[in-house]
């Protein structure tokens, strides 16, 4: 039973002490070079703004819808960066894990050395584990390889468990990267998210492509009145709005009442196709029907006259209009 904890005790030294550090440095070298390889066309940007309204549809926390309409690049770069560490962790996570499996298969009895060394002759591309450390760890002869691989393809889970939730703390990822040159954050954002203006109404975010492109657009606005102040929250999205003989005051109209119709006098950059045949999409009908009285709380407005097919309206739907 000794030998049995001393193995458990190694195998947990081995990945805290050796592992574990490695792989923090394969993360932080590799963000930067997912960043750009894998997000650079614009497709991407749709599959990962998908993903982000899924996981808020998943989580269905108003609070979550809040701040990703209030300040969408905050809450995309927030999320996006653990998503990428997490993606570079489980890629040198499955490369490390074979080469422990396969050290268990051999079940060579003596030192444990041996079978680890391969581990660095296949790992030694991607990650650095220092040498002398190791030695520490392993000065004992192992009588059971395979008990001691199986400890440590346990600690990993665990610490792969410890990493994913380090990485979605906040705050402890921006320390981790301000030691970086160039922010893995900031590119990936430019090359993900174009200029990351919100649509002055409704907070949509901008769909043109291209560096210095001067009209920002959106196929398809949100329910207007999720941008404040307000005094009633509206259901109508800004395509319907700029086609009829509504009024908006903000600040920067100076709180007076201004033609929606001429809405570019105000923000000449933006393009809103008017279209009144144009709804808000199943997601945003339900999410704003699910959180009327929260989002009118918050806007300090009126709650929303919901039309009745928006009540009716199901978070399976709302998943469905996403695959569309
Ligand atoms: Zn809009
Ligand atoms: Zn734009």
């Amino acid at each position: 039973c000794n030998k049995k904890d001393q193995c458990q005790k190694k195998a947990k030294e081995f990945c805290d002490l050796c592992l574990k550090p490695a792989l923090l440095d394969y993360v932080h070298k590799h963000l930067r070079l997912e960043v750009i390889e894998n997000f650079q066309n614009s497709d991407n940007y749709k599959q990962y703004h998908t993903f982000l309204l899924k996981e808020l549809l998943e989580e269905g926390v108003f609070e979550n819808y809040l701040q990703y309409i209030k300040n969408y690049e905050e809450y995309a770069k927030k999320v996006k960066l653990a998503d990428v560490e997490k993606y570079c962790l489980s890629k040198i996570v499955k490369k490390v894990k074979p080469v422990v499996k396969s050290a268990k298969e051999e079940n060579v009895t003596g030192k444990v050395f041996e079978p680890f060394d391969k581990f660095f002759d296949i790992s030694k591309n991607d990650i650095v584990i220092s040498k002398e450390s190791l030695g520490m760890i392993l000065f004992l002869n192992q009588e059971n390889i395979s008990q001691f691989a199986d400890n440590i393809l346990y600690y990993i889970d665990e610490m792969v468990k410890d990493l994913v939730s380090q990485f979605e703390e906040n705050g402890s990822v921006e320390e981790k990267l301000s030691n970086l040159p160039i922010k893995p954050q900031n590119e990936l954002f430019k090359k993900v998210f174009g200029c990351g203006k919100q649509c002055p109404f409704c907070k949509v975010l901008c769909e043109a492509r291209g560096d210095g492109h001067t009209e920002h657009w959106a196929e398809i606005h949100h329910p207007k009145g999720l941008s404040s102040p307000c005094l009633e929250l509206k259901t109508d999205v800004c395509s319907t709005i700029v086609n009829s003989k509504a009024q908006f005051s903000n600040s920067d109209t100076k709180g007076t009442f201004y033609p929606y119709k001429y809405y570019r006098d105000y923000y000449p950059n933006w393009k809103i196709a008017g279209d009144s045949s144009i709804q808000a999409s199943d997601y945003w009908k339900y999410v704003f029907a699910k959180f009327n009285e929260k989002f009118a709380e918050v806007c300090d407005a009126l709650k929303a006259d919901i039309p009745a097919d928006w009540n009716r309206s199901t978070q399976e739907k709302a998943m469905e209009s996403l695959k569309a």
